[in-house]
């Protein structure tokens, strides 16, 4: 994937990161740290995976997760050498709505995948009250407006927490996922993707 941000993933190039205690961030974290501690992605969001995703979650390839998430799973597996596993791994959910539309949510299937290959039980504690609309084109102010309150959570999380997503972008979705986990007594919480741009 060539130099990426030890916290987010994204690419980074030598004028924006960071050195800190030998781990590379971007200039983004650095200067605005996300509220997860890691997020681990299976690969970069482009050609062809980008097509795959798209036809996993609007033609149901399920098939395109089974493998993208193999890949996650070594992903995760080398990046967690010195770091306990997730006790729980939490799908990022639709809007019941959206999901009566699609019939699935690509994130179960995902979190499904890695919890039988790693044993580390899935959560539905968090739920979306709110059909937020799509965040593509907006600005992340205008994305962090739209997902207020968009998330509700269940008590009884345990102290780490994985969040599970197919495509992470700005990453405005998963930080405010992660915002609830927190001041709900979860002490550290990382995200797990297929893709992150
Ligand atoms: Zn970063």
């Amino acid at each position: 994937m060539g130099s990426t941000c030890g916290i987010c993933a994204s690419a980074i190039n030598d004028a924006t990161h960071e050195q800190l205690n030998d781990s590379l961030q971007c200039g983004e974290c650095v200067t605005n740290p996300p509220l997860y501690t890691k997020l681990v992605a299976a690969t970069r969001y482009q050609f062809p995976v980008d097509k795959a995703l798209s036809d996993l979650k609007f033609n149901k390839q399920l098939h395109y997760a089974r493998s993208l998430t193999s890949v996650l799973e070594r992903r995760i597996r080398l990046s967690y050498e010195e770091t306990p596993y997730p006790k729980a791994l939490i799908p990022i959910p639709l809007h019941p709505k959206r999901l009566n539309e699609r019939g699935f949510n690509q994130s179960d299937i995902i979190a499904k995948h890695l919890s039988n290959a790693m044993g580390i039980p899935p959560n539905k504690a968090l739920s979306r009250v709110k059909d937020t609309p799509h965040q593509v084109g907006l600005s992340e102010k205008q994305r962090r407006q739209n997902l207020k309150d968009a998330f509700q959570l269940e008590e009884g999380l345990p102290k780490h927490i994985a969040l599970v997503d197919d495509v992470v972008t700005t990453g405005s979705t998963v930080n405010e996922a992660a915002k609830l986990c927190l001041s709900a007594g979860v002490e550290r919480v990382d995200i797990w993707c297929l893709a992150k741009t």
